[in-house]
């Protein structure tokens, strides 16, 4: 049987019990168009750089793309699931282990 921690927490989860939520996360990098007067094309350019990356990410070439694209994933217990969904980016807590009483 497969056991989960809560990658937050490092709570045991039990299948049987708890909620296990997967957030899965992509950190990619965007080179804005420097182009004046040329903002409508901003949205194609976007998606440009995502599928390049994408094809990078099927080639399997981490070393080289590893600070462009980063695919992270974590399961979470319901208890951290909630508090990251209020706060993803971390900005109301200072630690990670911070917990307070809410
Ligand atoms: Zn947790």
């Amino acid at each position: 049987m497969i056991h989960h921690t809560c990658d937050r927490c490092k709570r045991l989860l039990d299948p049987t019990e708890d909620l296990r939520y997967v957030v899965k996360m992509e950190a990619f990098a965007v080179m804005e168009p420097v182009k004046l007067g040329d903002v409508e094309d901003d949205r194609d350019h976007l998606l440009e750089v995502h599928e390049i990356l994408e094809q990078l990410d099927q080639q399997g070439t981490s070393g080289i793309s590893e600070h462009l694209f980063q695919k992270l994933r974590y399961d979470l217990c319901s208890d951290c699931h909630r508090k990251f969904i209020k706060d993803p980016l971390g900005h109301k807590s200072t630690g990670q282990f911070d917990f307070s009483p809410n």
